[in-house]
């Protein structure tokens, strides 16, 4: 195993048919990262960065998935 954990104070990329359903029905998501948590609070696309440090994982997953794009939303988790 040579993935680095991701920090529990990290924002994580979740995709948003993943956040809502997380909300509405208290389920886990599962970040890009495959982090799997209870989502806990949401920012847009173009997040508030100093919430928190953006998962290194999630962030270059989001990258190659969607450049320039907004398919999914940061998560604290
Ligand atoms: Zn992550």
């Amino acid at each position: 195993m040579t993935v680095p954990k991701p920090s529990d104070n990290y924002l994580h990329y979740v995709k948003k048919s993943d956040i809502v359903r997380s909300t509405v029905e208290g389920t886990e998501a599962t970040a890009l990262c495959g982090e799997c948590f209870v989502a806990c609070g949401l920012t847009g696309a173009q997040g508030s960065a100093e919430l928190g440090e953006v998962c290194p994982i999630c962030l270059g997953e989001y990258l190659t998935l969607s450049p320039g794009r907004s398919a999914q939303s940061k998560v604290v988790a």
